[in-house]
């Protein structure tokens, strides 16, 4: 079984789309097994965006500056869901980061549409809802700093003790 972190960010959180999106990754058969709302500082998000995923070498300063500026301007949800192979099923659900080329039936192609262009040009961060863990060794990391142990919980669904 994989765990793997999401985030809700503050465009999920203000669009009231919090049930809505949840509920997607609940009926595919993922288990919350975390969550919580939390607003974090600027120093917090370097630590998830820049030293567990080197983000700021791959987008450049400007862009970088535009993305902390824009999750730090609310509180976010931060949910571990767990499942089979879960870190790339969440991915897919997820869908493109950028939300004009995200495929329709995916979070970001249903929920949000904007272009890199566009909210470059308004110096913007990219609204794109959701953080989703990009693999194993990411998921790892980015779990233990956002949770702490006795934030985690192990239970068995309905159908697990049915089944099991
Ligand atoms: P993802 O969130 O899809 O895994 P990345 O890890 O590459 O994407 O980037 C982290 C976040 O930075 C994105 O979700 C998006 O909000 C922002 N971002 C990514 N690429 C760009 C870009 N080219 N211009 C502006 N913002 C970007």
């Amino acid at each position: 079984m994989e765990r793997t972190l999401v985030l809700l960010k503050p465009d999920s959180v203000q669009r009231g789309l919090v049930g809505e999106i949840i509920t997607r990754f609940e009926r595919a058969g993922l288990k919350v097994v975390g969550m919580k709302m939390i607003h974090p500082d600027e120093d917090y998000y370097h630590h998830h965006y820049e030293t567990i995923s080197g983000l700021k070498s791959r987008l450049g300063e400007a862009a970088f500056r535009r993305n902390t500026e824009f999750m730090v301007s609310g509180p976010v949800i931060a949910v571990v869901l767990e499942g089979v192979e879960a870190i790339a099923l969440v991915r897919k659900m997820v869908g493109d980061t950028e939300p004009k080329t995200a495929a329709p039936g995916t979070i970001r192609g249903d929920y949000a549409h904007m272009s890199v262009d566009h909210a470059n040009a308004k110096d913007s961060g990219l609204p794109n809802l959701i953080h989703a863990s990009g693999d194993k060794k990411e998921a790892e990391e980015e779990i233990t700093h956002w949770f702490s142990e006795t934030e985690l919980f192990d239970y068995k669904t309905t159908n697990q003790h049915l089944t099991q």
